[in-house]
């Protein structure tokens, strides 16, 4: 295993994404610490293990200027300036729903504000990503959102789809295209993004876990 992190903390660094590796979750909130300093403004995506590591525990701790969307009240107008004033955070923390051996992030977003700040906006990306989410290639990372990540997060989220109820996508059933899939307005795969080589070295930090963190 301690080969596979270096390949792929190499293949990140290959790929201008700074890789770091964690023994656990309260490495991982250390690491963070370092990350960023008191006083930053901070956000997060929906993102399980950014919970499950302690990573929010630390940036809502009152040390930063944590922009909440999911703070008791909050509208949906206000829910929508809390995701446009996201592009202008210091740090943006969230997950990859795969990161090859290769050193490319893969994301599947419905709401898609994730996507977005992960490849636009935040001065940094800090993504906190489990040994569970490591796949062999790009295709290893298809598969795993389409019978892991999205059956998973649609039975969290109560979304009526069909991996919700069967336990992988219906476009596995036959021959198909990457984006094909369910109808309906509870699809939560609508956008699909590979990060490959970065513009802005180091922008993107992939903290990545030696435990199992999220879907
Ligand atoms: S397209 Fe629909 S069925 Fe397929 S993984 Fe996404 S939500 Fe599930």
């Amino acid at each position: 295993m301690k080969e596979l992190f270096e390949k792929v903390i190499k293949s990140l660094e290959k790929n201008n994404m700074q890789g770091f590796y964690a023994e656990n979750s309260a490495q991982a909130v250390e690491l963070v610490k370092q990350l960023i300093k008191k006083g930053d403004t901070v956000t997060m995506g929906g993102s399980m293990s950014v919970i499950e590591s302690g990573v929010k525990d630390l940036i809502t701790n009152g040390d930063y200027n944590f922009l909440d969307r999911g703070k008791e009240g909050i509208t949906p107008e206000e829910i929508e300036e809390v995701y446009r004033k996201t592009f202008y955070a210091d740090a943006y923390f969230c997950s990859s729903n795969a990161v090859t051996e290769n050193g490319e992030l893969y994301n599947v977003d419905g709401n898609s504000n994730r996507v977005a700040a992960i490849l636009y906006g935040p001065k940094s990306v800090i993504m906190i990503v489990g040994k569970n989410k490591i796949v062999k290639d790009t295709d290893a990372a298809i598969n795993r959102v389409k019978t892991i990540a999205a059956p998973k997060n649609t039975k969290r989220l109560n979304k009526q789809t069909y991996c919700n109820l069967k336990g992988s996508c219906v476009s596995l059933n036959g021959d198909s295209y990457i984006c094909d899939g369910c109808g309906g307005s509870d699809r939560i795969c609508r956008n699909y993004v590979f990060c490959g080589p970065q513009a802005k070295k180091n922008r993107i930090k992939v903290i990545l876990v030696n435990e199992n963190l999220g879907y």
